[in-house]
């Protein structure tokens, strides 16, 4: 069993690591596209997603996935917030 990893573009946590959690691609096709379009990963679900994760870092409030935000936040999102945010970087733990 391989260690558990974070597959989104330019992070490196992995569990036992860092304390979020890691979250499994669903098994869902058509959803664990949309997570991989949001982590920028290339490839089709079968290949990689089947055995993948993405730690709660990624998603709305950094606590995982919810009812309201289901999926991770876009890899391009998060880096349009942190050019356009940059207050937020000294508020963010
Ligand atoms: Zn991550
Ligand atoms: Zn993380």
């Amino acid at each position: 069993m391989g260690r558990r990893f974070c597959k989104y573009q330019g992070c490196s946590h992995s569990a036992g690591h860092n304390p979020c959690k890691m979250h499994r691609f669903p098994a869902d096709e058509e959803k664990a596209t949309r997570w991989m379009r949001s982590c920028n990963l290339p490839g089709v679900y079968r290949n990689l997603a089947a055995n993948s994760f993405v730690c709660s870092c990624h998603f709305e409030g950094g606590s995982g996935p919810s009812i309201e935000a289901p999926d991770p936040l876009p890899v391009n999102a998060l880096q349009v917030s942190e050019i356009s945010g940059f207050v937020l970087n000294g508020l963010s733990t």
